[in-house]
C-alpha cells in the first residue's frame, strides 16, 4: 500500500503507551484501539469498550475542575455527562489541560502511527508495536494497513485479541505475533460474564493455528468466571486440541487484578467485579500444569523472564 493511501486511513484509539510485560516481547509501543464486541465484567480498560469518545473525570486531581469547563458541565465536583458528551470544543482538555479530565477517544492516522513508530525505533529494544484495545480486529482494514507498513520497515508487529470477531480471520500470517485471549469454553458462562457469544472463537483459533507462525494463547483467570476445576479442564482440552494442529503452541496464564477499578468511577459507571477476589497464584500454576500436560509451551509474561 502506497504512502498516499496511508494518509487516508485513520483508526479510533483511546490511548498509546509503552510496555515491557504482557503485550509482547521486548519493549513495545502499544496502540489501544477503541471499541470492543465483548463486555468482560473484569475489564481493566473500560474506556476501550465504547467506540465513541468518553470523558474520564478525576476531580480529586485538580482544585480547578469547575473553572476548567466553561460550559457549566461541572458543578460540586460532579460531571454532567450528557452536557459533556455534546461539548463542541473540549477546552478542559485542549486549553486548560486540567488533570481532572482525560478524554478517551481520538483518531490516529496510519501515516502518523508509522512515523511515530519509526521515530521510536531506537527505544523498541527487541520489541515492536502492539495493537491492543478494545478489540483491534474490529478495525481490521486500518490495523492491517498499519501492520503491513510497519513490517515493510522491519518493525515487529503483534495484536492482542479476543479472537471473537469475523475480522480476526484476516490476521493470521499478516502480523508477526498473535496473542489470543481465551476467556472460557462454556458458552453460557461466556455469555454471562462477557455479554458475548464465543461461537466464533474456536474456529478462529483453529484458523490461526493453521496459518500463524507465532501464536500465543493466553488465559486470564477470573474468580468466579473461569477458575473452577471443570472450567480449567475444558480450557486445557480446547487448547490441547489446538496444540495438536501445529508443531508448538505457546501459552501464558495471567490472573485478574483490580488496577482498572478507578477508571470505572472516572467514567461514572459501576465496576461489576469490584468485590471479586483475585485468583491465588496456585490456581494459575494448576492451569499451567494442565496446559503443559496437553503439550503447550507454557511461559511466564515477558516481564518475568530472565
Ligand atoms: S469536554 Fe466540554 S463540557 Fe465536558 S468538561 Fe470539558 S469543557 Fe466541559
Amino acid at each position: 500500500m502506497g504512502r498516499e493511501r496511508l494518509n487516508d486511513i485513520t483508526m479510533r484509539i483511546f490511548s498509546t503507551g509503552w510496555s515491557e510485560d504482557v503485550d509482547g516481547p521486548g519493549r513495545r509501543w502499544v496502540v489501544y484501539l477503541k471499541g470492543c464486541n465483548f463486555r468482560c465484567r473484569w475489564c481493566a480498560n473500560p474506556e476501550g469498550i465504547d467506540p465513541a469518545p468518553e470523558m474520564l473525570f478525576y476531580p480529586a486531581r485538580s482544585g480547578y475542575a469547575d473553572t476548567a469547563c466553561p460550559h457549566g458541565a461541572v458543578k460540586d465536583n460532579a460531571l454532567d455527562r450528557a452536557r459533556c458528551a455534546a461539548c463542541p470544543d473540549r477546552p478542559c482538555v485542549g486549553v486548560a489541560k486540567d488533570p481532572a479530565f482525560e478524554l478517551a477517544g481520538r483518531e490516529l492516522g496510519v501515516d502518523e502511527l508509522v512515523a511515530r513508530a519509526l521515530a521510536a525505533r531506537p527505544l523498541l529494544r527487541q520489541g515492536g508495536v502492539t495493537f491492543a484495545g478494545g478489540e483491534p480486529t474490529l478495525q481490521a482494514d486500518e490495523v492491517l494497513a498499519a501492520a503491513a507498513a510497519l513490517r515493510d520497515r522491519q518493525i515487529h508487529t503483534a495484536i492482542e485479541t479476543n479472537a471473537g470477531t469475523p475480522g480476526f480471520a484476516r490476521f493470521p500470517g499478516q502480523v508477526d505475533l498473535i496473542i489470543a485471549d481465551v476467556k472460557c469454553v462454556s458458552p453460557d458462562r461466556h455469555r454471562e460474564f462477557t455479554g458475548a457469544d464465543n461461537s466464533l472463537v474456536a474456529d478462529n483459533l483453529a484458523a490461526a493455528a493453521a496459518r500463524q507462525r507465532d501464536l500465543l494463547v493466553r488465559v486470564t483467570l477470573v474468580t468466579p468466571f473461569n477458575d473452577a476445576p471443570a472450567e480449567l479442564a475444558r480450557l486445557a482440552g480446547l487448547l490441547g486440541r489446538l496444540r495438536k494442529q501445529r508443531d508448538r503452541l505457546r501459552a501464558q496464564v495471567l490472573r485478574q487484578h483490580h488496577l482498572g477499578g478507578p477508571k470505572y468511577a472516572a467514567l461514572g459507571i459501576e465496576y461489576p467485579m469490584k468485590d471479586a477476589p483475585c485468583p491465588p497464584p496456585s490456581r494459575a500454576r494448576e492451569l499451567e500444569g494442565l496446559l503443559a500436560e496437553a503439550g503447550l509451551d507454557v511461559e511466564p509474561p515477558w516481564s518475568a523472564k530472565t
